[in-house]
């Protein structure tokens, strides 16, 4: 079952979960959105409650804290991708598990490699999820600047964050409970199309994550959700905007692409007027 999405915070509706538990329900996994921890503790309680698992998906969420506690490490599990665009990407595809249960990281190390610890015996159907070694040696030089990195990411929101306060627009907020890693910086606003298009005009590439929400996807047809089942998550996916962010992105690019924004939100809401 899938559960909304909290508006503030784009991360799992803690009150809304509950609702969702079945006799067939197994597991909790929320998403650390866009960089930042979904707020844990309530989940937690819950998965405490129905002795359900809580599986944290850090795919964006490298080096984020919840509470003083790194993403990934809270949960029974804590799943991260290292696929090249995220906060600690590799040159390729990757992706690892972290865990502080001993008998579910064995049980990890068979599933990625078809089942089998030793060679030749294969005691589970398993899959080739193995990490190539170039990519675990490229991601062992890259992650002791992770932690750089992303105070550089937090500066660029820093500086959105400033040169925007006053546009009419939603600016992304960070929940008191945790720190923000920024993997993607998320604005809301009505005429998003336009503005998107605007920008586009003066040489600003931005992006949409994402645009269809998941009930409302092909591959989960079978689930029988309809439009209107999550309201937060299908309003976002109409009004939420990716601007540019990433580690080395210069104040000056930075503030060029709020002024942009600012005065491209300004001209719509003239124009809406008018009409
Ligand atoms: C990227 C991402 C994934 C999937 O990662 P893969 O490396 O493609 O398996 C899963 N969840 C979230 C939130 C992601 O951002």
């Amino acid at each position: 079952m899938f559960v909304d999405v909290d508006p503030v915070s784009f991360t799992m509706d803690p009150a809304l979960v509950e609702k969702a538990i079945t006799k067939r329900t197994k597991a909790i996994l929320p998403v650390h959105l866009y960089g930042q921890c979904a707020d844990l503790d309530p989940l937690l309680a819950i998965a405490d409650r129905y002795k359900l698992f809580l599986i944290e998906d850090a795919c964006q969420a490298h080096g984020s804290e919840y509470k003083g506690r790194k993403a990934g490490t809270i949960g029974i599990a804590g799943c991260f991708s290292f696929y090249p665009g995220k906060n600690l990407g590799a040159l390729g595809e990757g992706g690892a598990v972290t865990t502080n249960d001993e008998q579910l990281a064995q049980k990890l190390r068979m599933l990625r490699d078809h089942g089998s610890l030793r060679k030749y015996e294969h005691s589970l159907a398993g899959f080739n999820f193995r990490l190539e070694g170039l990519q675990g040696g490229l991601l062992g030089v890259k992650l002791p600047h992770l932690d750089n990195w992303n105070e550089q990411r937090r500066g660029v929101a820093c500086i959105y964050n400033k040169n925007l306060e006053d546009a009419n627009l939603k600016l992304p907020v960070e929940m008191p409970y945790g720190k923000h890693v920024y993997h993607l910086y998320i604005i809301q606003l009505e005429n998003r199309d336009q503005v998107k298009q605007q920008l586009a005009d003066r040489g600003i590439d931005t992006g949409l994550h994402y645009p269809v929400p998941l009930h409302l996807q092909q591959a989960y047809k079978d689930l029988g959700y309809k439009e209107g089942d999550f309201p937060v998550s299908e309003r976002l996916s109409k009004q939420i905007l990716s601007l540019p962010m990433y580690p080395g992105l210069s104040n000056q690019a930075v503030e060029y692409v709020a002024s942009v924004l600012a005065e491209a939100v300004k001209c719509q809401a003239a124009t809406a007027k008018a009409q």
